[in-house]
């Protein structure tokens, strides 16, 4: 199903990537929400916290704040995690001390 953008946008419909902090932690292993993220479509570069992000779903969607390419995708069955960066140009994860 695709949801027009401006429909998306509207408040209820998407949480910021901080919503979905402990998900991304079970599949990276730590805390990635202060990864930084370069769209391969427009360039820019943002925190994962501060996309974007479609849960709704089966599945999570996490969207360029900009340009709304689809940047990160995932869903979770009872036997594995399927993960899709389409739009992703780089994704920076800081070393941990
Ligand atoms: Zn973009």
């Amino acid at each position: 199903m695709n949801i027009p953008r401006e429909q998306r946008q509207q408040p209820g419909w998407h949480v910021d990537g901080n919503g979905l902090a402990g998900a991304m932690s079970d599949i990276f292993g730590r805390d990635i929400t202060d990864a930084m993220g370069v769209c391969n479509f427009c360039g820019n570069r943002a925190a994962v916290a501060e996309v974007p992000a479609y849960n709704a779903g089966p599945g999570v969607v996490l969207r360029c704040a900009e340009c709304d390419t689809i940047l990160m995708r995932w869903a979770t069955t009872p036997i594995s995690t399927w993960l899709e960066m389409p739009g992703l140009r780089s994704l920076e994860i800081a070393m941990q001390p």
